[in-house]
């Protein structure tokens, strides 16, 4: 029997009566050894509840005690980054958990001071005998629904700048993946008035009644496409703000005076981290015709030193994909290619435990392929050719999808160019899958809209209020 795990609300856990539980998995073996509350009504009801009653007060807290809070819940996190990133990597099977945990406690500690920068811009009399200014304030109680890739991550990259703008939060991790997030609830319960960060588990029919609950003054997703276009129209209901993180069609555009050794480095690592299930991975090339023949073998060598398995292995690279359901959706991909893409190496599962592909490059894809325009979130990078940079702007951008996308070159001009007329939220130059928290992270299109990261996602947790006095 696996334990079962409880939603935290109010600054503890509580007990869900009369619910369903989901199967929490280890993606490496395929077994259960959790459980989770598929929270209804009730639970939420709660939760939105406690987030209320802890705004009456946290939205009075001054920007530097809040700054405080933030700093010591970023030195607790690394404190128990060990217990934190092993609990990461069972539930997600990402090897790579633990380089990511510095970068989470940098992303607290930016809105830890960034907490202290908001401004109203300027204060004035624009009327003769009255003075008007600015009040940014925080929204209220904001929802937030957060993906299964990088779950952790996802709990802190949300409900941070929120909290640190002066909300609360009812989070709501993956239903494969709430471990690490109900962890978080408990470290920052140390620190934060409780009610603050809630976090409640559960699935789809979970994060609609978020949606449609009328406490709430905005909702946050990052998730698909499609869960994005669902959760805008029921928002649209009560006119709440919502907030956008959504999937990707990274476009890795390869020129034919690039570094290749640099390139392939970059696009296996970032094509294959996290089993490729990364909004921005790499897994999209479109490579000059002039070295699409030498980029496909470069590739397809470094994907035959990449190793997929148990993410405790040192020998692995990456480990498995998250659950069955995605190693079907990541399989079904390979099946329907047409007869013209060729899959060069890998294309499958590997062994029949846990959800293990193998490292796969497809070469001679087509703009018009499913494969070229749909997000797979595998370890499957397809490589197709261009003939004229108009091509490669054509082929770019012809996705609905604009999320990130890179360029490589060593022609400073080409470079300027392209970053120019890409139509995706991120342009990396010579360089691919970064993220300074300094800087927003968010998409154009149907990717969304609303950042993450930046002072520009502080501003996006707040109201701007016009204040107006007479004086004469
Ligand atoms: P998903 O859209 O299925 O789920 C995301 C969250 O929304 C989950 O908590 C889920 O339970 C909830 N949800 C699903 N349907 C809902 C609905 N109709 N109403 C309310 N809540 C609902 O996404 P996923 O499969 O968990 O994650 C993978 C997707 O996330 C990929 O498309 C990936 O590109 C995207 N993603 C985007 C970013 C970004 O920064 N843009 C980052 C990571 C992941």
């Amino acid at each position: 029997m696996s334990s079962r795990l409880r939603n935290f609300v109010g600054g503890t856990h509580v007990e869900s009566a009369d619910i369903d539980y989901d199967d929490i998995v280890d993606p490496s073996t395929g077994t259960t050894y959790l459980s989770a509350p598929s929270s209804g009504a009730v639970e939420v009801d709660l939760a939105m509840q406690a987030a209320a009653d802890a705004f009456e007060e946290w939205h009075c807290t001054t920007p530097a005690e809040r700054q405080r809070v933030l700093l010591r819940i970023a030195d607790a996190l690394d404190t128990r980054a060990a217990e934190l990133m092993s609990a990461e990597l069972r539930n997600t099977g990402n090897r790579a958990a633990g380089a990511e945990l510095p970068v989470m406690a940098d992303q607290l500690r930016f809105f830890a001071g960034a907490a202290r920068l908001l401004d109203g811009r300027s204060a004035g009399e624009y009327m003769p005998g009255h003075t008007s200014y600015i009040r940014r304030e925080p929204l209220g109680v904001c929802a937030q629904l957060a993906p299964w890739n990088y779950p952790l991550m996802m709990a802190i990259l949300k409900s941070t700048p929120a909290i640190a703008a002066g909300n609360t939060v009812v989070l709501k991790p993956a239903e494969t993946t709430p471990t690490t997030a109900l962890m978080f609830a408990e470290l920052v319960a140390e620190f934060l008035p409780p009610g603050v960060l809630n976090v409640i588990c559960g699935g789809a029919e979970t994060g609609r009644l978020m949606v449609e609950h009328g406490t709430p003054r905005m909702v946050s997703l990052t998730g698909s496409v499609a869960t994005g276009i669902d959760v805008a129209r029921v928002a649209a209901a009560d006119l709440k703000r919502v907030h956008l993180e959504l999937g990707g069609k990274t476009p890795v555009i390869v020129c034919a005076d690039a570094d290749l050794a640099e390139a392939t480095r970059t696009i296996v690592a970032a094509g294959y981290g996290n089993a490729g299930q990364d909004c921005t991975a790499s897994g999209r090339v479109l490579a000059a015709r002039e070295i699409y023949d030498d980029l496909v073998d470069a590739l397809t060598a470094a994907a035959q030193a990449c190793h997929t398995g148990p993410p405790a292995d040192p020998a692995t690279s990456y480990g498995p994909l998250n659950n069955a359901r995605q190693l079907d959706r990541v399989s079904m991909f390979l099946h329907r290619l047409p007869p013209h893409a060729r899959v060069v190496t890998g294309g499958g599962r590997v062994g029949d435990v846990g959800y293990f592909f193998a490292p796969t490059v497809v070469a001679n894809v087509r703009h018009a392929d499913e494969i070229s325009s749909e997000e797979v979130f595998g370890p499957v990078i397809t490589v197709q050719p261009f003939d004229t940079e108009q091509d490669a702007i054509r082929f770019a951008n012809g996705v609905c999808q604009g999320l990130a996308s890179s360029v490589w070159t060593t022609d400073h001009a080409r470079a300027m160019r392209l970053s120019r007329r890409l139509d995706f939220g991120t342009v990396w130059v010579n360089t691919h899958l970064m993220f300074p928290s300094e800087m927003p992270h968010g998409g154009f299109k149907r990717s969304g809209y609303g950042k993450d990261l930046s002072l520009y996602c502080l501003e996006d947790y707040t109201r701007m209020k016009h204040v107006m006095h007479r004086f004469q």
